[in-house]
Order: structure tokens, then C-alpha cells, then sequence
């Protein structure tokens, strides 16, 4: 059996734990590999390179930094056939899904290796007499990256290209139910020319991650996850006095005004309600219909109802399976209570499977209707390939509703009216919002900033938000003396 080595060092090392994580496939749940459960002392190995990698690595030349990025970038899409090869067949995703995940993190090595400019700091000439005060950024040291399952790919890119552009080393634990695919990343990122102890990455699960949050050596984590893990992360990790940004889960509402272009509304909503089967933080999991908008729901759930399940190297599948038999058991239970608590099941996928791969963790497109909030279906976060329609009267109740719930990850509105789309951006309390746009994931010039129960913390990932959560604010206060110099004590806090 395939065990997954760990990058400590520089080298990928077999790990000598004594427990491991079965990886498999999730169109069977054969098993691929084996993830080790570091020990901790490979733990300690990998903290105590980044720290001495830190010792060089913040010293060199920003510009130098920015071109192993270069390269890094190069070398992903080179190799994106196989990285997307190896994320379907750990996730089930299909192929082509599989590819905009690597992308969407190539995008953000592309945003890594423009680091220097986002380094600048500030300066003012002559604050006081003869004196300028300017600031600089610094890294932090090392920082840690704790990644889902649901993004193999993006979510570490998310992470480890920009806090090492900033001059910080890094350690990544990625999920343990797809953790081949970081592996290539770091692979490839060593080739780009990374120098050793730059990132480091371990595997395990919550043990390894406790030990790392408990360690004075890191000084700032990076966590995308599920709700409790997220609390529990930023909870520790700001008690043991580190930065943290935690993103967590989520509950996306898409709004549906009556005067919206209904055919692009419905083939929109069919990709971002079940497409990778539902397992994205920003999938639409609630379509909210304003008026007769209402009418369009049979059409959507037929439309939603066609789209087929499949392998992911099967051109015609929409989406594959679920990552596990845990998440399809909660998936199937969670529409079992919609049923039972009166919601209409207008299309159950509840009972699909693929044929011969009746093991795998298969649930069809699920479309229910009248879903009230009160619904478990509506309260929890499902990550299935399952839409709740709701109806409302106006856009003021569409905008109650979503600012009602707790996540705030994001949400869209499609309407032809703009005055309906500027009250929408306005006033709803949710972090990314889209307009005609169902899934509006912002570009790495931008920052990924998702709101209330989606996010603890304040700078967001990658942008210049992520520039400033992995640097410290030096700023520095200089006098040099000239002819004119002050005579006497200075006995207050003025510059004079
Ligand atoms: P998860 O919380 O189960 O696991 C995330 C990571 O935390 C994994 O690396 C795991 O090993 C680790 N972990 C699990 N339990 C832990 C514990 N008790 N203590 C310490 N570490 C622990 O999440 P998942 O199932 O892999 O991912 C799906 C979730 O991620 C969904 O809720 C989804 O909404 C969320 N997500 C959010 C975003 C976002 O940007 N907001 C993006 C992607 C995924």
C-alpha cells in the first residue's frame, strides 16, 4: 500500500508513525494510500526547519522571493493535466472541475509572485523638523496552514505562496482525506527552486494539529474547515497569542427577481446548486424566488433533476461522488428530515448509484420546495448536491431572510434592475456578493472575505489582506542631524 510520504526539510520522508489514515477513492472507497498521523517528533523536525529556514529566507531579496513564484506558476500549469488527475481520483471530482481548482490556485501564486509591490510601505517626509517617519513590513516567522478536503488544490494555494512571498516559512497539514494532491503541489514547488524548510508539510489529523497550535514556534494560522473545527481552531490559536484567520462554513442564498433573464437564471443555478456535488463553500444551497419568480421552480428542479452523476473521467457526468460515507450518511439524513418536517421533494437523489460502483459514496441532485427556516434542511449546512427553493413577497424579505441567517459566506442576486442590485449589494450581511454572477469567488487581486459564522478573524486570505496578516507593521521614526541642532532636554512626547 501506497504511504504518503511527509516534506520535512526538503525531503519527502516516509513517516515512521505508528497510525494511519486510509485515503480511497470515493466512487468505491477502495483504498489508495495510507496518510501517516505524524509523530511528534517529525513535528518538532518540522518546525525546527522552518525556524532555521526563516533565518535565511527572510534576508533574501523580495524580488528573488517573487521568482520562485514565477517559476512555481510555470511549473503548475505545466503539470496541470496530472495535478488535476490526481485531485479527481483522490476526490471524485470530475476532471474538468477538477482543473479550475488547480486554477483558481494557480491564480493565486500568479497574485504571489507580484509580491513587491504589495510590500510597500509608507513614508512622510518631515513629520517634525528634520525628521521622516516610514514604515516597513517584516514576516512573522513560521505559519501554519490547516486545509478541508473540499479544495485539495486551491486551499493550500490559497496559503503557502503567499505567506512565503512575504518571507515566512510554512507548514501545512492538508486533509487527511485527500492529501496526494498537496503533495504533488510541494513536489512541484521544490522543483520551482523553493530552498529546504520553506514549507513543510504533515499529515495526520486532530492530534498533529493541537500539537502545532500549542507551539510557541508558530506565529500565525491559516485554517479553511467546518464550523466547529474553525471555532475550536481560532479559539486556541488566539489563546496561545498567535494571528489567526479561520473560514469556516457556509449557507449560500441565491435571490431570483421576477424581472431576471429566466433562462440564464436556471442554467446558472443548476452548476452552482450540484455541481462538485455540492462540496463548495460557495455553493448555492438555498434559491430564493422573489414573487413570480416562483413559477420557474418545476423547470429548475427538471433541469437540476437531468444532470448525471459520474467517474471523474467521464465527459458526460456532472459531478462525482461525495468525499465519504460519513458525508453521504449526513447528506441522507439531512433529506430524510427535509421530507419529514414537510418540505416537497420535487427531484430525491437520496437513492441513486452508480452502476457497478454501488460502494461508492453516490447521492443524486436533490431540488426541495417549499423549504421554511425553521427546516433542518435549511438551518444546517448541508455539502450535498441539494437545493432549497424558498419564496418570498419582496426583496426586503429576501434581504430579512439572508441577513436572518448566521453564515455569511455569499450570495447572489439576479435581476435585470439595477436600483434592486445596488439595495442588494448594500444592505445584505454577507461577505462576497454576486450580481448575475451565482458563484462570485474573487480574484487573488482581490481578497476571499466571508462574514459572520463563515469566517473568524479579520484579514482574509490572499490579496492585500493576506499581505498584511502574514507581515508585521515596522515603522520607523529618523532624525539625522544636520547643522541645526535642538539644544536643551526634551522633557515631552512631541517631536521637536
Ligand atoms: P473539517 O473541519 O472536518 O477539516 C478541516 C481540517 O481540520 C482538516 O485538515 C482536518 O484534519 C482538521 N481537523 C478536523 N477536526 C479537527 C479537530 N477536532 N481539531 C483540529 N483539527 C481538526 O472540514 P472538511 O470536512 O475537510 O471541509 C468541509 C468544510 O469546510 C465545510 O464546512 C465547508 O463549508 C468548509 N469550507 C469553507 C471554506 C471557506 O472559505 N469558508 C472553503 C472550503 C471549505
Amino acid at each position: 500500500m501506497n504511504k504518503i510520504a511527509q516534506l520535512i526539510n526538503g525531503e519527502f520522508t516516509p513517516s515512521a508513525a505508528t497510525q494511519f489514515i486510509e485515503v480511497t477513492n470515493p466512487a468505491n472507497n477502495e483504498v489508495i494510500a495510507l496518510a501517516p498521523c505524524a509523530t511528534t517528533s517529525e513535528l518538532e523536525d518540522a518546525i525546527k526547519s522552518a525556524e532555521t529556514a526563516f533565518k535565511t529566507w527572510k534576508k533574501v531579496p523580495v524580488p528573488e522571493r517573487a521568482r520562485v513564484m514565477m517559476r512555481y506558476q510555470h511549473l503548475l500549469k505545466e503539470n496541470h493535466d496530472e495535478i488535476a488527475t490526481i485531485l479527481s481520483e483522490e476526490t471524485g471530482k470530475t476532471f474538468a472541475d477538477a482543473k479550475g481548482d488547480v486554477w483558481r490556485g494557480i491564480e493565486v501564486v500568479e497574485q504571489a509572485a507580484n509580491v513587491c509591490s504589495m510590500m510597500m510601505g509608507e513614508t512622510v517626509e518631515n513629520v517634525a523638523t528634520n525628521i521622516d517617519t516610514y514604515s516597513m513590513i517584516q514576516p512573522l516567522g513560521v505559519c501554519l496552514g490547516i486545509t478541508p478536503f473540499n479544495f485539495p488544490a486551491m486551499i493550500p494555494l490559497w496559503m503557502f505562496p503567499m505567506a512565503i512571498a512575504c518571507g515566512n516559512t510554512f507548514i501545512l497539514k492538508p486533509s487527511e482525506q485527500d492529501p496526494k494532491t498537496p503533495m504533488k503541489l510541494a513536489e512541484l514547488f521544490l522543483q520551482a527552486g523553493a530552498p529546504k524548510g520553506l514549507l513543510n508539510v504533515i499529515h495526520g489529523g486532530k492530534d498533529q494539529v493541537n500539537y502545532l497550535l500549542n507551539h510557541d514556534a508558530i506565529k500565525a494560522v491559516s485554517f479553511v474547515g467546518s464550523v466547529p473545527v474553525g471555532q475550536h481552531i481560532y479559539k486556541t490559536a488566539t489563546d496561545n497569542m498567535k494571528r489567526a484567520q479561520c473560514f469556516a462554513g457556509a449557507k449560500n442564498h441565491s435571490v431570483i427577481m421576477p424581472d431576471a433573464n429566466k433562462e440564464f437564471v436556471l442554467n446558472n443555478l443548476v452548476g452552482a446548486s450540484v455541481g462538485a456535488a455540492g462540496q463548495r463553500c460557495m455553493a448555492i444551497s438555498v434559491a430564493v424566488f422573489v414573487g413570480d419568480s416562483a413559477e420557474w421552480i418545476p423547470e429548475l428542479a427538471q433541469r437540476i433533476g437531468e444532470v448525471k452523476p459520474g467517474l471523474w473521467d467521464d465527459k458526460d457526468a456532472g459531478f462525482g461522488p461525495l468525499i465519504s460515507p460519513q458525508a453521504k450518511a449526513k447528506v441522507l439524513k439531512l433529506i430524510a428530515e427535509g421530507k419529514e418536517q414537510g418540505a416537497t421533494c420535487l427531484v430525491d437523489g437520496s437513492e441513486f448509484t452508480l452502476e457497478g460502483y454501488e460502494k461508492g459514496n453516490w447521492v443524486g441532485p436533490t431540488v426541495f420546495s417549499d423549504v421554511k427556516a425553521e427546516m433542518s434542511i435549511y438551518q444546517e449546512e448541508i455539502f450535498g448536491p441539494v437545493l432549497c427553493c424558498m419564496v418570498v413577497d419582496s426583496l426586503e424579505d429576501a434581504i430579512k431572510l439572508v441577513n436572518a441567517n448566521p453564515y455569511g459566506n455569499g450570495t447572489s442576486i439576479f435581476t435585470a434592475s439595477g436600483a434592486a442590485a445596488r439595495k442588494y449589494q448594500s444592505d445584505i450581511e454577507v461577505g462576497q456578493v454576486g450580481i448575475n454572477v451565482p458563484i462570485p469567488v474573487p480574484l487573488p487581486f482581490f481578497s476571499f472575505t466571508g462574514w459572520k459564522n463563515s469566517f473568524y478573524g479579520d484579514l482574509h486570505a490572499y490579496g492585500k489582506q493576506a499581505v498584511r496578516f502574514y507581515t508585521e507593521t515596522k515603522t520607523i521614526t529618523a532624525r539625522w542631524l544636520d547643522d541645526d541642532i535642538p539644544s536643551g532636554p526634551n522633557m515631552t512626547i512631541e517631536l521637536k
